[in-house]
């Protein structure tokens, strides 16, 4: 491998994409700071109103991070203590911890090994009289089988959350992800495809019940326009002006950066078509927005390592289901359990991607993952 220099490439690159936004997004940071107006206010109204145009949604309501999102989406949909939840077990954590913080239970249910996201044909046997919703899980960007979910809420009278944290301009049978369930609830953690400067998430939704409940729980219980009255116990979980003024500068590039994502994602599935790797599934009828980009490789730790010695920043996502994590001990959910997921997770390898990595960035990625490959595969 001497011939290849060493230069590390990381597997997302927060660095370049602010050298190239850098001026607007500092402008926008001191009109904050000069009107001093941090919490709420215009720009958090006027970023609401853009990304609800951006996912053709009625209602955006801004909150403090995705984890809030899919927590307050929940309660919105009146899931409470003691009623069942059914999701993925191949994903973030956060996804079951909303379910939790509101006291209810994580059903999992196992993935489809080709989209990673939850099985449509084995949801209806988790359901039981306790079960309230279903958050599937567009993970990495890759919209979740909705039609068939969607037809199964109905029949059972559930709501449908959308895990949409990683998946911001992804789009299914033509329809953006977002509002094909009952509410979808994003993710601006900084490494998102949309991310802030810190924390920030919303939730968008055509239900204007939904989005009024959601925008008092996040403020303390308050009716908007009545600082005092408190008409439900809330939580503490706004969206802040800095984050929000940041979102809107760049909310502008996200169709562009999008598009980069794609472009960038076919180069690595048609360089490395060859391979003995597993690129991603993408049927026709959807619009993968590549957060991620995942293979399927054999003898992963191995290759993994290999990568990273040779300064690749790959990534695993997620080495552990939740059901199998210390937290979710108590669910009792043994090893083997939902077994198509814990197979991903043994062979699924994330290769860097992001709208400014250049092309001989993505040549020493691939170069170096076929060396890898020939050596240790
Ligand atoms: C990032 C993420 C979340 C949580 O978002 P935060 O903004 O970090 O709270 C939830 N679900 C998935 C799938 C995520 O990737």
């Amino acid at each position: 491998m001497a011939n290849l220099t060493k230069q590390h490439i990381p597997l997302v690159d927060l660095k370049a994409q602010y050298q190239q936004i850098k001026d607007k997004v500092n402008d926008a940071i001191e009109r904050v700071l000069e009107n001093t107006s941090f919490i709420m206010g215009k720009e958090v109204a006027e970023f609401e109103k853009m990304f609800a145009e951006y996912c053709g949604a009625v209602h955006c309501v801004g909150v403090s991070s995705g984890t809030a999102a899919l927590q307050l989406a929940l309660i919105a949909c009146g899931v409470g203590y003691g009623d069942e939840v059914i999701t993925s077990p191949h994903t973030f954590i956060a996804t079951a911890e909303a379910i939790s913080f509101c006291g209810a239970v994580p059903v999992f249910v196992d993935i489809d090994p080709r989209t990673y996201n939850i099985d449509p044909t084995l949801i209806e046997r988790a359901i039981t009289d306790r079960t309230k919703a279903i958050i599937p899980v567009h993970l990495y960007g890759q919209p979740a089988d909705m039609d068939p979910i969607i037809s199964i809420a109905n029949q059972y009278g559930l709501a449908v959350i959308e895990d949409a944290a990683q998946a911001h301009g992804a789009i299914y049978k033509g329809q953006p992800i977002g509002t094909i369930g009952d509410v979808g609830c994003f993710s601006f953690y900084p490494g998102k495809n949309l991310g802030a400067y810190g924390d920030g998430g919303a939730i968008v939704t055509n239900d204007s019940k939904i989005a009024q409940k959601i925008a008092a729980l996040r403020n303390h219980g308050r009716l908007p326009g009545n600082k005092y009255l408190h008409d439900m116990v809330g939580y503490g979980e706004r969206l802040d002006s800095l984050q929000a003024a940041i979102l809107k500068v760049k909310l502008e590039y996200l169709t562009i950066w999008i598009e980069q994502r794609r472009e960038k994602a076919a180069y690595y599935s048609r360089m490395l078509a060859d391979c003995i790797v597993e690129t991603p599934y993408c049927p026709g009828s959807i619009e993968h927005a590549y957060h991620l980009y995942v293979l399927r490789v054999p003898n992963r730790d191995r290759i993994l390592q290999e990568l990273r010695e040779q300064g690749i920043g790959a990534g695993i996502h997620y080495p552990i289901p939740v059901h199998l994590q210390p937290a979710y001990q108590y669910l009792n959910q043994k090893c083997g359990a939902y077994p198509i997921s814990e197979q991903a997770a043994d062979q699924i390898l994330s290769l860097p991607i992001f709208p400014e990595l250049t092309q001989a960035q993505q040549d020493r990625v691939i170069d170096t993952l076929i060396y890898a490959l020939d050596e240790h595969a």
